[in-house]
C-alpha cells in the first residue's frame, strides 16, 4: 500500500495534535481576507491582533500561545475551522512532515500489519 493510498484513506479525527506543533501557520495573501471577515474585523486589525512576522520573514504567520500551540486552538477545536488558513486545509496532504498524527500513525500500523499478511 503507497503513500497515496494513505492518505486517501486519511479522516481527520479532530484531535488537534498538529495545531500544538511548534512551527508557524503560514499565512497566504487569501487567507488574510477570510479569516478577518470571519472574525468580523478590517483586514489591517485581523493582521495587527493575530499574526507575526514568519521565521524567514517573508510572509505572516498566526500567533502562538504561550505553549506553543496555535492561538486559534480552543480545547482541541479550531476556534476558526471553516476559514482556516490554507495550511492547515492541506494537513496532511500536502506536509513532507506529518510525524507524531494519531490517524496516520494508526493508517501507517494497519500498512504494516497488511504487509506482513
Ligand atoms: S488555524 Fe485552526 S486548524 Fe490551523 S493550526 Fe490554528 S487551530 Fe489548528
Amino acid at each position: 500500500m503507497n503513500k497515496l493510498k494513505i492518505l486517501d484513506r486519511f479522516v481527520c479525527s479532530g484531535c488537534g495534535t498538529c495545531c500544538r506543533w511548534t512551527g508557524s501557520v503560514l499565512l497566504e495573501e487569501h487567507d488574510l481576507a477570510r479569516i478577518a471577515q470571519h472574525l468580523n474585523m478590517s483586514e489591517a486589525q485581523f493582521i495587527a491582533r493575530h499574526t507575526q512576522l514568519a521565521p524567514s520573514r517573508r510572509q505572516l504567520a498566526l500567533m502562538d500561545q504561550e505553549d506553543g500551540s496555535c492561538e486559534f486552538l480552543k480545547g482541541n477545536r479550531c476556534s476558526i475551522y471553516d476559514a482556516r488558513p490554507e495550511q492547515c486545509r492541506t494537513f496532511p496532504f500536502a506536509w513532507s512532515v506529518a510525524e507524531g498524527c494519531p490517524e496516520l500513525d494508526r493508517l501507517r500500523t494497519e500498512e504494516k500489519n497488511i504487509d506482513r499478511t
